[in-house]
């Protein structure tokens, strides 16, 4: 074990409504799906297991929901941040650690408040990912901050996906993982159903792990095998083969992913049809014949 290395856990779950509320037979595969219910008790019950691996780790939950990413907890976050700093080590009236009924119910309450919420407003088949990654990643620059004088942290984000990618996050994302990889947070990547390419790319730049799981109802135990060691402890362990990753891009005019694209050479901006004017930074392309100055020079006799 490492010493006087705090581990810092941000949690990314994905809540979208509309992919938690598909009926289990519209899935391609003969896996049994698991509630929202019961992906919330594993994750709880991972979050217990990384506070209890060292008395001074640190923990914040997030939920990537469709309309909105809010914290679930440290709850209010914005509003008082000192709250995450006091692990409180008393126990309940049942024995049980208080942490833990606190973190139980700030979550149980932040997605109860999320699914009322979102009854009125418009549902989409993708959640906010990126938004919530670079909420995540204040939250950690804050945090590391804060902690300079009392030893090293090390951060790490877990993002918890059952919905599909949209590309159109594609720029966002690739954004917060540069910044993630700048920071040397690890983001690791816990896949329920759709294969996300993006995250295979955040995953694979910051050095995380990458993990479509194949059975959704044994979430848990991929979760406390896999996800719980810390990336500085991971070398000594076997974990699973890193995978293919899709590395497309997302051309910036129509946010599709790309093969093969036009670059402008200027800006770098990725284009999937050629265009003699950059969209992004407007630079004017000549490409029809050799340059002017080129062909006079040529027709003068030597
Ligand atoms: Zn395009
Ligand atoms: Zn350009």
């Amino acid at each position: 074990m490492t010493e006087n290395v705090k581990s810092q856990l941000i949690i990314i779950l994905d809540t979208n409504p509309v992919w938690w509320g598909q009926k289990p037979s519209s899935h391609s595969k003969a896996q049994q799906k698991m509630t929202l219910t019961e992906c919330l008790n594993s994750v709880m019950v991972f979050a217990h297991s990384h506070i209890m691996m060292n008395h001074s780790n640190k923990l914040a939950i997030l939920a990537a929901h469709s309309d909105q990413s809010v914290f679930l907890y440290p709850k209010n976050e914005a509003s008082n941040p000192g709250m995450s700093e006091e692990n409180g080590t008393t126990e309940g009236n049942d024995g049980k650690y208080e942490l833990f009924t606190q973190v139980d119910k700030q979550i149980k309450e932040g997605i109860q408040s999320l699914i009322d919420n979102c009854m009125n407003g418009q549902l989409y088949p993708d959640s906010l990912i990126a938004g919530a990654m670079t909420m995540a990643l204040c939250y950690i620059n804050k945090t590391e901050k804060s902690h300079e004088e009392s030893g090293i942290i090390s951060s790490r984000i877990l993002v918890i996906k059952g919905s599909e990618d949209n590309t159109e996050q594609y720029m966002n994302l690739m954004n917060a993982v540069f910044t993630a990889q700048k920071q040397n947070v690890v983001i690791d990547a816990c896949i329920l159903d759709n294969d996300s390419g993006l995250l295979q790319q955040a995953c694979d730049i910051t050095g995380g792990i990458y993990l479509k799981i194949p059975q959704m109802k044994g979430l848990l135990q991929y979760l406390l095998w896999v996800f719980l060691p810390d990336p500085l402890e991971r070398s000594k362990l076997t974990l699973p083969p890193k995978v293919q990753v899709d590395y497309r891009a997302a051309c910036f005019c129509h946010r599709n992913l790309i093969d093969i694209g036009y670059v402008c050479s200027v800006c770098l901006s990725i284009f999937c049809a050629f265009s003699p004017i950059c969209g992004t930074c407007q630079t004017t392309f000549k490409i029809f014949g050799p340059p002017k100055g080129v062909k006079k020079k040529s027709k003068k006799p030597l």
